[in-house]
């Protein structure tokens, strides 16, 4: 049966650990660094991020550079840290695989992973996460079409894995004003079309940091499930992406603001409260 226009769509439910799952109420806010630099500059921000009311963490630890010159990350270094970070405040981890022979691998330390917009294509990726079984995060590629997302998204799904999150981070546009062009139409579209629920990135969409709360805040009010924001604890000194990084205190207003917006969706963060509690316990792996 059609949706009604004036209907907010309630996505899936797919469940993360026993403190977080995407769907029904619950809306996902997953935080933290481009890339994981180094144990002190990933634990100030995923402290930070939890402190603010995050209830997922981000951080890469393989990264897909443009450049070969440019950082390229910890590898599995990194993936410790993500687990270190994770266990000090209790936030579940997403982190990016670049290679379908490292699904494996990064499936030991991470607790979703993520496909990036560069990835989106990557057939043999795709299947191994699907057999993985593991909660993937499939981002839309900078010129990927709706139905070239849902696809890809169909590859995972036919290896049995059900749990995929999409998420919109914008495409390539012409203008410089802006790193690239946030589709914002593109969470009713794929709400309309698919039951899976839809994140937003406006970091990479943006690329610039005083961006980023205006089009999160648009985003939320599109109807987007999830939001996946950057921050850093001294942009000028990250190693990526750091014009688009917010600070800590920037996200933390931020998250004052979505949380004013969510009544309104009938959504709430309500499981970062239960993820920051005391005796919460790392999740079981
Ligand atoms: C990221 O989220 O770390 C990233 C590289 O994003 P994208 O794949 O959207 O460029
Ligand atoms: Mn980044």
């Amino acid at each position: 049966m059609a949706k009604k226009a004036s209907q907010i769509p309630v996505p899936k439910t797919l469940v993360i650990t026993d403190r977080l799952r995407f769907g029904a109420d619950c809306f996902v806010l997953a935080a933290g660094p481009c890339a994981v630099e180094s144990r002190e500059q990933l634990s100030a921000v995923a402290r930070a991020v939890a402190a603010a009311g995050a209830n997922m963490l981000r951080g890469g630890a393989f990264k897909p550079r443009t450049s070969p010159d440019s950082f390229q990350g910890l590898g599995i270094e990194g993936l410790r840290l993500l687990r270190e970070a994770s266990e000090e405040t209790g936030l579940p981890v997403v982190t990016e695989v670049l290679d379908p022979s490292e699904v494996g691998l990064v499936g030991e330390y991470a607790d979703m992973l993520q496909v990036g917009s560069r990835s989106m294509q990557n057939i043999p990726l795709l299947r191994e996460v699907g057999r993985l079984g593991r909660p993937v995060l499939l981002k839309r590629g900078a010129a990927a079409t709706i139905d070239e997302l849902l696809c890809a998204a169909e590859y995972i799904r036919r290896e049995g894995n059900e749990d995929v999150v999409l998420c919109e981070r914008g495409l390539r546009g012409f203008d410089q004003s802006t790193r690239f062009l946030l589709d914002l139409s593109a969470v009713p579209v794929l709400k309309s079309r698919s039951d899976l629920p839809v994140m937003v990135d406006p970091s990479h969409a943006t690329g610039r940091a005083q961006l980023v709360a205006p089009m999160a805040r648009a985003a939320v009010a599109a109807g987007a499930d999830d939001l996946l924001i950057e921050v850093h604890a001294n942009p000028e000194e990250a190693l990526s992406d750091g014009a688009q990084a917010l600070r800590p205190q920037e996200f933390s207003d931020l998250v004052t603001q979505i949380r004013c917006m969510l009544p309104m969706l009938r959504r709430s963060l309500t499981q970062a409260e239960t993820a920051r509690a005391p005796e919460a316990q790392p999740s079981a792996r």
